[in-house]
């Protein structure tokens, strides 16, 4: 504002807590889409409370992954279509699109499902014990969903476990500190087995179904129809340029699709299936899959054979 514009500084903040009331946008990662929002105060821990509504606007879930805050002015002002990067996962984190206002009736079912109520009444319990479906007995708790289109949609939410400071929770979601997908799967197993109402195996076929042989397949028909890429400018190219190297700098070309990345989840994938005794369509799957990758990439060269070899 100062040296670009020559105008006064806007925020001029000092201290942290000159930012309260102050507007930001947040960010899910590749949503592209920017929600307002206002600081209210701090945490000293390494997460981002805020009202359910406008992290389910944010199409964030609280599953571990990390939006961005920026101030409301900083979005505006440094944005431009100058900056945006090239490949399109760099454009999806970018706000492209800013959302002043968010509908509550428009925001994902689960900032709906949250519970807000002060107390559980008796039949509650007593249902419990019935072992009834929960939606059958959901309008026995206040949930947001009830107060839609309400002032209380927003305000008055009300907690059966008592803190006496917000800050006593974890410091930093566990999700966080694993660095690999693999470690963060078997915390995930671990903890499955040990929570009573959670059926470990169903967890397990369904991270195998949904991510892991989704992955393997789908980087398995990436490479057949994958791009090429120049190792010194970058470039890509639909297909091998005749020449054998990059046409616009000379440099080496190289693919974009490796077998390591094909294979990463491979061995996980047969662990789960062995140790979970998952049906044996998942093992044959990936069976076939562990063959059509030889296939691809165990280049099979001619041998001369000799006559007498059939002797
Ligand atoms: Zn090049």
């Amino acid at each position: 504002m100062v040296k670009v514009y020559g105008l006064q500084p806007y925020y001029n903040v000092a201290k942290a807590d000159d930012l309260v009331g102050r507007l930001v946008v947040g960010l899910a990662p590749h949503t592209s889409v920017g929600i307002l929002g206002r600081i209210i105060g701090f945490t000293s821990l390494n997460v981002c409370y805020a009202h359910p509504v406008w992290h389910s606007a944010k199409r964030r879930d609280c599953d571990g992954d990390e939006d961005a805050l920026m101030l409301a002015l900083d979005t505006l002002i440094n944005f431009s279509r100058e900056y945006l990067p090239a490949q399109i996962g760099g454009i999806m984190d970018a706000p492209l699109l800013l959302i002043p206002v968010v509908n509550t009736k428009e925001v994902q079912r689960q900032a709906h499902d949250v519970d807000v109520a002060a107390s559980y009444s008796a039949e509650f319990y007593e249902k419990t014990w019935e072992g009834v479906e929960s939606k059958d007995v959901s309008s026995l708790i206040d949930i947001v969903e009830y107060r839609l289109g309400t002032e209380a949609q927003f305000e008055g939410f009300g907690y059966t476990t008592p803190v006496s400071d917000i800050n006593l929770g974890n410091p930093e979601s566990v999700y966080k500190r694993f660095k690999t997908m693999i470690e963060k799967l078997n915390s995930q197993l671990e903890l499955a087995e040990k929570i009573k109402a959670v059926d470990a195996q169903e967890v397990a076929l369904k991270v195998l179904t949904t991510h892991f042989i989704k992955d393997i397949a789908g980087n398995l028909r990436a490479f057949s129809t994958q791009a090429f890429r120049c190792k010194s400018c970058n470039r890509h190219f639909r297909r091998l340029p005749l020449r054998g190297k990059c046409p616009s700098c000379g440099g080496p070309l190289t693919l974009t699709v490796y077998r390591g990345g094909i294979e990463k989840y491979l061995e996980a994938a047969q662990r789960l299936v062995e140790k979970y005794n998952l049906p044996k369509y998942y093992s044959q799957r990936i069976l076939l899959m562990k063959e059509e990758i030889n296939t691809l990439f165990e280049s099979k060269k001619p041998k001369q054979v000799s006559l007498t070899e059939f002797a």
